[in-house]
């Protein structure tokens, strides 16, 4: 027989996997010598053994007897007494905590007899009848599923033939015989009147609880596991319903909103606990108490700051004054705004309770991530149109479009709108302010491409009617067409017809240096913050930066460099056709005069970025992408073609561009020719670009300038292949005067370079992991493929927590990345080791990086901050061994 149950002096805080967030604190207030009224709890190892068989272990209900006991003892009071009864709470509360799912049943201990009991000792019958009915009314739902508005409707009937000071005594007394009745016609037996009883079946009925349905719901989607059960906390019962001295309440030591200090909360006078919930009446602002009873508020704030000093945080409390005396039901370190977040850790620094790297630990990259976003002034806003899901943070206005290809062509801000969408809505998924579908969740590829480009988007939007092809969607008996505006909002999912007013972050303005710090308290949080996480990351962070536009805003964010420039970006708009002339060449020179047309375009691309860079590493990749990316759709030339034939004329360079597109068309393209493979068997097309890049940083050695370029050439799977590159660029490199000493190394993104990295380290001087390519060909996933398809299925069943395209796999992918970083480094020391790919502006996968010894992660400029944010963080867990990001 094990133990089971726990006194409320037995246990403290650290102890909440065996007794529940809410024991294990109710355990640490008492501990700190706090009026909690006696109790105990009994364990998530009870509840676990209750779900696994059915029944409760056994000896649980003597163990549970016998810590009664000891309270009747210590109150000298006892469960069914008639003259004076022990009332008790029974509460559930897990590990963490789950608001409002599971059960609590108060005033167990009430019946027939102890009613008068009750109603002699307080001097007040209808207190005494009021709690009965109370205790029938959550006994009857809890543990029978009673339907709580047959109660409700027998209340409201009662409430409505009362007089102004509510209900008489005789009143609630037949109202209790009602709900006796409808107690009986559902359950099929008498309410129970043996107080033992009703408190091991209430016991038994939050056990049950955790297996409701919407307990299930609430835990897959905050990812609690379902198999930690939940503790039951049985302690006497305090009433906050006995007349104007007694009331109850709530209060957190600081603003949860803002984090400013102060005395934030509600109370309300002669209430239980249900009815702040049931908002019978409206609740009094918590300062109001110091007017209604000043001595119990005083107690109240020396409790708060008794409780912020111990647990060094924002505290949230439930409370209960019972003619005139405070006690304390829960406390809990409390839920906060990501704005709060960063508040209160600052001032915790400032007053002395946290180090500057505790406060680290207190605030994650992802709510850095949502304070950079534009908010909406919800002031005056209208009622929402419809309600999605919240997919990608970020407030977004627009006219309404419902294809690409008029988003992609607008001028002004548009929203997007789609039932779903897919690779090919990726042009107007670039150019929309937002996007707004119909179907699929937080894993569609509306979704998960947004998040990746930082696009504001609301998927899943169900009631949404979506007509393209007619250019209108119906909502209810709204007709919304194309042109009008929409501002949908990425973080709520609230989606308005018409324009409600955007805020920008002011956050972003101070990253962007158009703020100083000293702006407001939150950007002197963040700007302290972030400061710290710089002083102590040993992480880099670099930026994904095409542009010299991208590059000077990274460099502004906080960038180290850039880690990866991609080159097919300046392949395309009006220089397409010089690689159409690449790759239709016919013979030798034909191929060399369009590489020659293309070598002052990229060196004047890189110019701008080595410029924007100076002084800093930037490493530009050679092309990567398959090559007839670069040409028109096989559709699109087909129907050219057709057309032209059909009209009896020559289709001439139409028909040699479609030949081409048949030529090279692959079945999959991501696993064709690519990367490296392209270099090799095209030829003078990697010497060009590294030609450009060795001019270009000629170029700006001679204006003065300090260009630091790297040379990455993509999709290595053989040392080999590397090396075959690394001949010819070392060629070229020689050939251009005054170039300065630029490194040659290689992108990790197939498995067989991570399995092969020592070899590979022997021609490269960095390794740049491609996170992206690495997942899909680590787990056979083809991206565009997977995430419309399946990913909802899996994400749902649970065979992956999280994408592995948000957050890098650490089990597998990761597996790859530690060995070839060891490997790597074994056989030259020296070796640079970073990430590129969206995976380096998660805060899951920077921290990942940081612990497996990476240099330096490479993200989109925007992401910067938070992966600084993030490296700062892993940094100080690698320090203490501790991360909280819950
Ligand atoms: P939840 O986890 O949903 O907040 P609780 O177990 O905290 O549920 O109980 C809800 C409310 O019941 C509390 O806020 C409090 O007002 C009331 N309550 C809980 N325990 C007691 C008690 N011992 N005496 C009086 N009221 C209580
Ligand atoms: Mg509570
Ligand atoms: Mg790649």
């Amino acid at each position: 027989m094990g133990k089971y149950v726990y006194d409320f002096i037995e246990g403290d805080r650290s102890r909440a996997d065996l007794l529940g967030g809410k024991g294990a604190n109710l355990a640490e207030m008492t501990r700190l010598g706090l009026p909690v009224p006696p109790g105990f709890t009994v364990s998530t190892d009870a509840c676990r053994a209750f779900l696994a068989t059915g029944s409760p272990p056994a000896g649980l209900f003597e163990e549970v007897n016998a810590h009664l006991r000891e309270i009747e003892a210590r109150l000298d009071r006892r469960l069914g007494d008639p003259r004076d009864p022990l009332l008790l709470a029974v509460r559930s509360g897990g590990r963490y905590s789950m608001p409002g799912m599971m059960e609590t049943i108060l005033d167990i201990g009430l019946n027939d007899v102890t009613v008068g009991g009750l109603a002699a000792r307080s001097g007040d019958e209808r207190f005494a009848w009021d709690s009965y009915r109370r205790l029938i009314q959550m006994f009857g739902r809890t543990v029978h599923g009673v339907p709580a508005e047959e109660f409700e409707h027998e209340l409201a009937a009662v409430r409505a033939t009362a007089g102004p000071g509510g209900p008489s005594a005789g009143q609630l007394r037949d109202l209790v015989d009602t709900y006796k009745k409808i107690f009986v016609r559902h359950v099929g037996h008498d309410f129970p009147q043996a107080p033992h009883e009703q408190l091991f079946l209430a016991v038994r009925a939050v056990f049950e609880s955790w297996n409701s349905e919407r307990a299930r719901i609430y835990r897959r989607q905050e990812r609690i596991p379902d198999d930690l059960g939940t503790a039951v906390n049985v302690m006497a019962m305090v009433f906050g319903n006995l007349g104007p001295d007694s009331g109850t309440g709530v209060a957190f030591t600081r603003d949860p909103a803002t984090g400013a200090p102060g005395v934030y909360g509600d109370y309300l006078t002669d209430a239980q606990g249900e009815d702040v919930v049931a908002g019978i009446r409206n609740t009094l602002p918590l300062p109001e108490l110091a007017r209604l009873d000043p001595v119990s508020f005083r107690r109240l704030r020396e409790i708060m700051a008794t409780l912020e000093r111990h647990y060094r945080d924002l505290c949230d409390i439930e409370f209960t004054i019972e003619r005139g005396r405070l006690w304390m039901l829960q406390t809990r370190v409390g839920k906060r705004t990501a704005a709060a977040a960063f508040v209160i850790a600052a001032q915790l620094v400032d007053e002395g309770l946290i180090t500057a790297d505790e406060a680290l630990t207190r605030v994650t990259g992802a709510q850095l991530a949502q304070l950079m976003f534009p908010a909406f002034d919800l002031a005056g806003a209208p009622e929402p149109l419809t309600v999605g899901v919240g997919a990608s943070p970020g407030a977004a206005v627009g006219r309404v479009v419902f294809d690409s290809a008029a988003a992609a062509a607008a001028t002004d801000p548009v929203i997007l709108v789609r039932r779903e969408t897919n690779p090919d809505d990726l042009p107007g998924m670039i150019a929309a302010a937002g996007v707004l579908t119909s179907r699929g969740g937080k894993t569609s590829h509306a979704a998960v491409v947004a998040r990746g480009m930082g696009r504001t988007c609301v998927c899943g939007a169900e009631s949404l009617d979506i007509d393209a092809e007619r250019g209108e969607f119906v909502v209810g008996d709204r007709v919304v067409r194309a042109g009008d505006v929409l501002s949908i909002d990425g973080t709520t999912g609230r989606v308005w017809l018409g324009a409600v007013p955007v805020q920008p972050s002011p956050v972003a303005r101070y990253l962007a240096g158009e703020l100083s710090p000293e702006a407001d308290g939150l950007v002197a949080a963040v700007h302290r913050l972030l400061g710290h996480a710089d002083a102590v990351r040993r992480l880099g962070v670099r930026a994904n930066a095409d542009t010299p536009e991208d590059a000077r805003r990274a460099r502004r964010l906080g960038a180290g460099g850039v880690g990866l420039c991609r080159t097919e970006h300046m392949f395309l708009g009006e220089r397409r056709e010089l690689v159409e002339r690449l790759i239709l060449a016919d013979g030798p020179a034909e191929r060399e005069a369009a590489l020659a047309a293309l070598l002052p375009l990229q060196r004047a691309d890189f110019v701008g970025i080595l410029a924007a860079m100076d002084g800093l590493p930037a490493t530009i990749r050679l092309l990567d992408p398959p090559l007839h990316e670069f040409l028109p759709p096989l559709a699109e030339l087909t129907a050219r073609v057709a057309r032209a034939e059909a009209r009896g004329e020559d289709p001439g360079r139409d028909a040699t561009l479609l030949a081409a597109v048949r030529r090279m068309h692959e079945a999959n393209p991501m696993l064709g020719l690519r990367g490296v493979r392209l270099g090799l068997v095209v030829p003078g097309l990697f010497a060009m670009q590294v030609r450009a890049v060795a001019e270009a940083a000629a170029q700006r050695i001679r204006a003065g300038g300090d260009p630091r370029p790297e040379i990455m050439v993509p999709l290595v799977g053989d040392v080999r292949e590397l090396a075959a590159v690394r001949v010819e660029v070392e060629r070229v490199l020689a050939e251009v005067d005054g170039a300065p000493e630029i490194p040659i190394g290689t992108m990790i993104e197939v498995p067989r370079a991570a399995l092969t990295a020592g070899e590979i380290a022997a021609e490269a001087h960095f390794f740049s992991f491609g996170t992206n390519d690495l997942t899909q060909t680590t787990w056979a996933f083809s991206r565009d493929d997977v995430e419309g398809s399946f990913f909802g299925a899996y994400l749902e069943r649970g065979i992956f927590p999280v994408s592995p395209f948000e957050s890098i796999d650490a089990k597998g992918v990761g597996r790859l990345i530690r060995l070839a970083v060891a490997e790597g480094r074994a056989a030259r020391p020296e070796l640079t080791v970073g990430v590129c790919g969206e995976h380096g502006g998660d805060p899951d996968s920077v921290e990942f990086f940081a612990e497996a010894g990476l240099d330096y992660v490479s993200c989109s400029p925007y992401r910067v901050p938070i992966a600084r944010l993030a490296a700062g963080r892993a940094a100080v867990a690698a320090t203490t061994g501790t991360s909280d990001s819950r």
